[in-house]
């Protein structure tokens, strides 16, 4: 279980992403990636190995967008490679994830019979088409999201970001840490608050079933039963 680093902004995030990551380092990881959006677009970058060679991607690739996440993997499902590397995308969602999706292979194979097609070995990768499944059945992103990981057993921190959604992002755990961090026009979430020292000094704590979104000028937080729920800042 590694890192993830969100972020929405006026200004292109994908500089504070990766010093996000770069502050993650410490914990270990085998492959790094990010998605950005821009103008109804996902861009993706990802990297086997270490943060630097995903930021020498970015730079090549003039990668930039001001709604991100980003990435750290210590692979537990599929093999360090640059497919099983995240962000996992289907169609217009990008997923990030941390942790194990235990009920990941059953989810699978009804997915592939809705036609869906697997790119990876990862567990993480259900995630992204599941959601994606769920947006043509509800009236939102954030309703899909909960409508999905309600489905899931396991742990997972998680970021999502939706290219027909460039105003929000969502993020959710469940036995994987997660926080926000709080801007002025802009607002983010990371795994460990190392991630944000360098873009905020307020931050708040998700609870267990915690599902948060961020918007660029507001942040709401539910819990699993799906009621809005305050969170105190620190
Ligand atoms: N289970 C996921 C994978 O193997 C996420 C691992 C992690 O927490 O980095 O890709």
């Amino acid at each position: 279980m590694c890192g993830i680093v969100a972020a929405i902004a006026q200004r292109d995030v994908v500089p504070i992403l990766l010093e996000g990551l770069r502050r993650l380092e410490y914990r270990g990881y085998d492959s790094a990636g990010l998605a950005v959006q821009q103008d109804g677009a996902l861009h993706l970058c990802k990297a086997v190995g270490k943060v630097a060679a995903l930021t020498e991607r970015t730079l090549h690739e003039k990668t930039a967008g001001p709604i991100g996440i980003a990435h750290t993997r210590w692979a537990t499902h599929g093999e360090v490679t640059e497919a099983n590397a995240h962000p996992h995308v289907s169609k217009r969602v990008a997923v990030v994830h941390n942790g194990i999706i235990e009920n990941y292979a059953s989810i699978r194979e009804e997915l592939k019979q809705q036609g869906y097609v697997f790119v990876s070995d990862t567990d993480t990768e259900v995630i992204a088409h599941l959601i994606d499944a769920e947006l043509g059945r509800r009236d939102s992103l954030l309703a899909a999201v909960q409508a999905a990981v309600a489905r899931f057993r396991g742990a997972y921190g998680l970021a999502v970001t939706d290219a027909e959604n460039p105003d929000e992002l969502i993020v959710a755990r469940m036995g994987s840490p997660l926080v926000l961090g709080l801007g002025i026009g802009e607002n983010f979430a990371a795994s460990d608050v190392a991630a944000l020292v360098s873009v905020t000094q307020q931050v708040v704590y998700l609870q267990e079933g915690d599902i948060a979104r961020l918007r660029r000028d507001a942040v709401s937080i539910f819990d699993a039963d799906g009621q809005a729920v305050q969170r105190e800042p620190h």
